[in-house]
């Protein structure tokens, strides 16, 4: 049975996402036509953005958003970024796509304990799947035989943030307190906002980069580290690479 890996695409998002919200900010505090506001904001879009973002005024940053593909991951992933409430989804069903397969993530913990490890793992998915198909041979419908798959099932899902919201997760998610797999998803997505919207993103991550850690007793220790990939990843997006060369980037790091 296939092992899957991490595939995030950044689908759509808002044209000229700086643009847009600079606008909603501006306007805010301005007599002049919306049409003409908007022409006379092209030049000065970033630097007003990250006016809008150093006075803390972040609901102009709504009005950017951002469309992704997810694929690749695991159920335990989906019960993780489904508690974001201020995104929208669309998810895979396991009760419409009845599996002939079951496609599964790997933890990197058991990757790390060597072939035998991963054997054994991929023993254990075959076991859920013969489990989950024998009650689909029996008559029983996808939306039960499901109760015997495992948390490690690959999921795909579109997603959309505003950007205000993608801040906000790239703050809890993008910390090394976050799981693995959402940690990996979540610096993927802020390389792709990163390179659509330097303006916007340059203040996004994990709180670390830059209210210092948020953490407490439970601080990582690595902040100097983090320092350093977001740096490298802002460098890295500033050369426009493919959303590919990102996740690859990204898991060859995390
Ligand atoms: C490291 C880590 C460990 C976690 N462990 C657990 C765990 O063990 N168990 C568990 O259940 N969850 C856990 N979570 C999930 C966590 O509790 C949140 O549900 C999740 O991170 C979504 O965060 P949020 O509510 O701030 O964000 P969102 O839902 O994305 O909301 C964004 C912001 O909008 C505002 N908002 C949204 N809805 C409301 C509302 N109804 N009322 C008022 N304000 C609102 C809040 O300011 C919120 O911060 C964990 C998260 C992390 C990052």
């Amino acid at each position: 049975m296939p092992e899957t890996v991490l595939k995030v695409r950044l689908l759509c998002c808002t044209p000229q996402p700086a643009r847009a919200v600079a606008l909603g900010g501006r306007l805010c505090y301005s007599d002049t036509d919306i049409e003409q506001l908007y022409g006379d904001m092209a030049p000065k879009s970033e630097a007003f953005v990250d006016k809008l973002l150093a006075m803390g005024h972040l609901s102009p940053i709504e009005h950017a958003s951002f469309t992704f593909g997810i694929q690749g991951v695991s159920r335990a992933l989906l019960a993780q970024i489904t508690r974001h409430r201020i995104a929208s989804f669309s998810v895979q069903s396991q009760r419409y796509v009845a599996k002939d397969r079951l496609d599964y993530v790997l933890p990197p913990s058991i990757r790390a304990l060597g072939p035998e490890a991963v054997a054994e793992f991929e023993a254990d998915m075959d076991a859920a799947y013969a489990a989950y198909d024998k009650w689909r041979q029996r008559g029983i419908p996808a939306e039960d035989a499901r109760f015997a798959l495992p948390n490690g099932a690959e999921t795909r899902m579109l997603v959309t943030m505003n950007a205000r919201e993608l801040l906000h997760f790239f703050q809890l998610r993008c910390c090394n307190r976050a799981q693995w797999e959402i940690r990996r998803l979540a610096w993927c997505m802020l390389g792709m906002a990163l390179r659509e919207a330097p303006a916007i993103f340059a203040h996004g991550g994990p709180n670390c980069l830059r209210r210092g850690c948020t953490e407490g007793k439970m601080c990582c220790g690595k902040g100097e580290e983090i320092q350093a990939l977001a740096q490298e990843l802002a460098a890295f997006v500033g050369e426009g690479p493919s959303d590919a060369a990102i996740c690859s980037w990204v898991l060859a790091r995390l």
